[in-house]
């Protein structure tokens, strides 16, 4: 039988990259936190266990940090635990429920808790092969939440990392927490996103916060010069123009191998290209309802309707939606929001452009997005809720002004006319578009909004502030 659990080969990556970024003296702090962090494990391994290797915010952090761990001198690994199809139905409906969304609307019972158990018992028969007494174990997210009792059981020391939360609790959130409960209230140490994600049964010091972070060196946030971006950006159809002399539009892959940003079968335009030197709105986000992409569409369409504003053209983009296979309600989402751009006076319509990326090669599909960010004027992100908001984090680094929805960790990232515009109302339409309008007509504002951003993201969302704080939460449970 194939095992369930299986090992995800992590690169090396080096610290000494963040040098000419953050500076020798912080580079070296890292360095000598690990090497304590090394002494202290005597030999022991740091696990992290999850649930998949590729798509999704933590695989994308979880390739990075582990590498740059691994840079660093720490043997730390990463391991997916496996189940059958109805274990990932309930994970998936507490997922939701800890968003505070009811999902399938399932009953998270005994017979719910009896499948998840089970599940775990036997990834938890291969993992005692693996974990050794005194090696620490990192479980992300509620789908091995439930391997902690065997573990702390087999001596291993456990921290249980969450990813998600709600800012306001509900029903649901409940619900959700009190099914983790029983295999959750013996692990002693818990990371959570934001202060108000951890719930009250947990609010006893057990709690820290670590907030996400973005890799500087990745094909989706790297350097990209103007004749890059313009090139892939043409090449792909999103810009007019002839086809670009060089071909610039090839990129380094993480593993140092080159790859390139083709004219895949499945990028799907409608709409027109946008000239180069036209300002552009971008907002790239899931299909999803709640990251509001039909908003965007009225937002800009009001826009140019009431502020005769110069002209400006709109790029909404997302990946394919007949291509990506876990996003079940992408198609709808999709279909709306073409619907109602259909719908959009001939006058408005020449300036939107929806367009789904590529998704079969994710580095591709990366590039893509870098450059869309780096040319755009502004950044929006007018979700209705949001976890964290990774798409604002990597728009901030590029020193792009962001206007975002004041809701979840985007909050905590744009500070409100200082590094980006925050909506109070993602619903308002109105004032959405009057933002836009202002961050347009004002290119020092939109500058100054822009490197206020970059050097937050510096301070704060780089990949090794999260290590180093990683780092002591798992010195102290060394102690
Ligand atoms: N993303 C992407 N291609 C797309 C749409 C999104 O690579 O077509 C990426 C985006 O750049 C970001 C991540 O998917 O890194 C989305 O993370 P975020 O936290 O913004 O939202 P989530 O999708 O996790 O709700």
């Amino acid at each position: 039988m194939m095992p369930l659990v299986q090992e995800v080969p992590a690169q090396v990556r080096s610290l000494e990259r963040f040098v000419p970024l953050l500076g020798q003296t912080a580079v070296d702090e890292a360095r000598a936190l690990a090497q304590g962090l090394h002494e202290r494990l005597a030999g022991g391994v740091i696990w992290n266990v999850n649930s998949t290797a590729v798509g999704g915010g933590v695989a994308e952090m979880l390739h990075s940090l582990l590498g740059y761990a691994r840079g660093a001198g720490l043997d730390v690994r990463w391991l997916t635990i496996g189940g059958a199809p109805e274990f990932f139905r309930i994970t998936k409906r507490l997922h939701h429920a800890l968003h505070g969304e009811h999902g399938d609307g399932s009953a998270l019972d005994e017979a719910a808790h009896h499948v998840y158990a089970k599940t775990l018992s036997r990834n938890a028969v291969e993992l005692r092969e693996l974990v050794r007494p005194g090696d620490v174990v990192l479980l992300h997210d509620p789908q091995p939440a439930g391997l902690a009792p065997m573990l702390l059981a087999a001596g291993a020391r456990v921290l249980w990392r969450c990813h998600i939360g709600a800012d306001e609790t509900n029903e649901e959130v409940e619900l959700g927490w009190r099914f983790l409960a029983r295999y959750l209230d013996g692990v002693g140490c818990m990371i959570f996103s934001r202060q108000r994600y951890v719930p009250a049964r947990y609010r006893d010091g057990r709690a820290s916060i670590v907030q996400p972070s973005i890799d500087a060196f990745s094909a989706k946030n790297i350097e990209l010069d103007e004749h890059t971006v313009r090139s892939i950006l043409v090449h792909v159809g999103i810009l007019e123009g002839p086809p670009p002399p060089s071909p610039r539009y090839a990129f380094v892959r993480s593993d140092g191998t080159p790859g390139r940003v083709e004219r895949s079968a499945d990028i799907l335009r409608l709409g027109r290209a946008s000239a180069w030197e036209t300002p552009l709105v971008v907002q790239v986000s899931r299909w999803d309802p709640l990251k509001d992409m039909l908003g965007v569409l009225r937002g800009f369409s009001i826009l140019v309707q009431n502020h005769a504003a110069p002209t400006v053209d709109l790029v909404l983009a997302g990946p394919n939606v007949r291509a990506v296979a876990d996003d079940p309600e992408g198609p709808a989402v999709f279909e709306a929001v073409y619907r109602a751009f259909l719908e959009q006076p001939p006058a408005i319509r020449t300036h939107v452009h929806l367009a789904m990326l590529p998704t079969a090669d994710v580095e591709e599909n990366a590039v893509i997005v870098n450059a869309l960010q780096r040319h755009a004027t502004i950044v929006a992100q007018k979700s209705l809720h949001e976890g964290f908001g990774l798409t604002v984090t990597e728009a901030m680094w590029k020193a792009r002004p962001v206007i975002a929805s004041a809701v979840g960790g985007i909050q905590d990232q744009i500070e409100d006319g200082v590094s980006g515009v925050l909506l109070r109302d993602p619903t308002d339409l109105d004032t959405f578009a009057g933002e836009l309008h202002r961050v347009l007509a004002d290119r020092a504002l939109a500058e100054r909004l822009g490197a206020a951003a970059r050097a937050r993201v510096r301070e704060r969302f780089l990949g090794i502030r999260h290590l180093v704080q990683y780092g002591a939460i798992i010195e102290r449970l060394l102690v």
